[in-house]
């Protein structure tokens, strides 16, 4: 899942100025999990706005806006209420942005900050366990990412500064590699803790450009 939070009021009321108003877009998908742009979230938006002296010309809670097609529909669908404002306000992650960025062809203001691809821990609660570096290693890790879980970013062992399986950043936090060996000792597969992986160049991180 996608987590994001929304952007103080502070920098909300900066990216208002001069506009008088805005039709608000929600998710009720990740957004809506993380309390930052479903139903309640969007309601809660527009009582503000409209506190502000905004008109809230209308809104829509999408199924997913990251997906372009659905985002096209369901805009369609409110064509006049968008039409009608100034901007469009969007309270989903930056791939949701972007689809009403495509497919409104208003001025649009992205509500949120997004913040990482989470595990979902319990209620409320998210951890980030993969930086989606596009050249994943988790088959000689044990499972677990390096990459996002050590301090360093390390790709080949502990640092000099691991003291009794904790990392040397946060005495509080477990070492990544004490933990990825302790996971491949559990597998019986200590041996591909003695590999060596090659400098990572980014070149297998894909960007595309649509
Ligand atoms: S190595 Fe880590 S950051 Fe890269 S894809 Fe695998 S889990 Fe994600
Ligand atoms: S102690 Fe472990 S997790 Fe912390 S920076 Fe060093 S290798 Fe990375």
């Amino acid at each position: 899942m996608i987590v994001s939070k929304q952007k103080n009021r502070e920098e909300l009321l900066s990216l208002l100025d001069g506009l008088t108003s805005l039709f608000l877009v929600g998710c009720s998908a990740c957004a809506t999990v993380c309390k930052s742009g479903g139903e309640e979230e969007v309601f809660r938006m527009e009582e503000w706005l409209t506190s502000l002296g905004k008109k809230v010309t209308g809104s829509v809670v999408i199924d997913s806006p990251c997906n372009v097609n659905r985002t096209a529909r369901d805009l369609r669908d409110h064509r006049v209420q968008v039409e009608e404002a100034d901007a469009v306000m969007v309270l989903a992650c930056g791939a949701g942005v972007h689809s009403v960025v495509l497919k409104s062809g208003k001025r649009v203001i992205g509500a949120l900050d997004t913040l990482f691809l989470g595990n979902t821990i319990r209620n409320g609660q998210f951890g980030e366990k993969c930086s989606l570096c596009g050249n994943c290693l988790l088959n000689e890790t044990g499972g677990i990412c390096p990459v996002t879980l050590c301090a360093k970013g390390l790709l080949n062992g502990p640092c000099g500064g691991m003291e009794e399986g904790k990392c040397e950043v946060d005495r509080e936090l477990d070492c990544a590699w004490h933990l990825i060996y302790e996971n491949l000792k559990k597998q019986g597969r200590q041996d591909i803790f003695t590999r060596t992986v090659p400098p990572r160049t980014g070149g297998k991180n894909s960007h595309p450009e649509n």
